[in-house]
């Protein structure tokens, strides 16, 4: 049996046309979905809902998490801050829901990958902190929004030596894509394992489960070293 992949969808609508207004629907890039196929799991989509037991009942069928990014924020006020000029739209119901299927992982020890802005949400859960946009906030910074395609590189990233992710990637450098306006400030109960030549936090992790945040969409890159990312996911995710 391959290991179950629950996998967060972003919230959008369906474009309205004559006749059909637009409706909201789960949307999720099918390169998450291959991703995990091509490690080896079963992905499954995560709806969203309400209901308190939900993310734990949904938590319950999985083996392992991939937390997704999306063209949204997360509320400030979960990391103890006042929303500013540059923040981004919100997805509270997105949000929220997977604040609580993340925190049931963690506490059960399943294995979670978070992605883009699933990282994000795995160091503000961890005690973290975010910079709301980093042109703002941060001078001089790299521009982490890429003009180019993301399944090319936008920046390098130095991987921590000794880290989980250094074991993974069998790298002490990588090319990573980039396409994030916020990022971690401070990374909580997290260590920091990859760094962009300008301090940006590209990844984090847990010393003691797998728990890995990715700043980058490993999904969309080519090389060996990203699809790795899935694979630790999934082999940590066997039963
Ligand atoms: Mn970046």
């Amino acid at each position: 049996m391959r290991p179950v992949i629950g996998i967060t969808p972003d919230v959008g609508q369906s474009n309205a046309r004559p006749g059909r207004p637009a409706t909201a629907q789960y949307e999720l890039k099918q390169a998450y979905a291959d991703a995990v196929l091509a490690a080896g799991g079963l992905p499954i989509v995560l709806p969203y809902s309400e209901d308190a037991s939900a993310p734990q009942e949904a938590l319950d069928l999985c083996d392992g998490l991939v937390i997704t990014g999306g063209a949204f924020d997360i509320p400030a006020e979960l990391y103890g801050a006042q929303a500013g000029a540059r923040m981004g739209p919100l997805k509270p119901g997105r949000t929220a829901f997977e604040q609580r299927v993340l925190r049931a992982a963690l506490a059960a020890d399943v294995p979670v990958l978070g992605v883009c802005g699933g990282m994000q949400l795995l160091a503000v859960e961890l005690g973290g902190t975010l910079f709301q946009d980093i042109r703002d906030e941060v001078p001089g910074a790299l521009d982490h929004e890429q003009r180019n395609d993301p399944r090319e590189p936008g920046h390098k990233a130095r991987i921590v030596a000794g880290s989980e992710l250094a074991s993974v990637v069998g790298k002490s450098e990588i090319e990573v894509n980039s396409t994030h306006h916020q990022a971690v400030k401070d990374a909580g109960r997290a260590r920091i394992c990859a760094i962009a030549p300008d301090q940006i936090v590209e990844a984090i992790e847990l010393p003691d489960q797998f728990a890995l945040g990715v700043q980058w969409h490993p999904e969309l890159l080519a090389g060996s070293e990203h699809l790795a990312l899935y694979r630790a996911l999934v082999d940590r995710a066997r039963r």
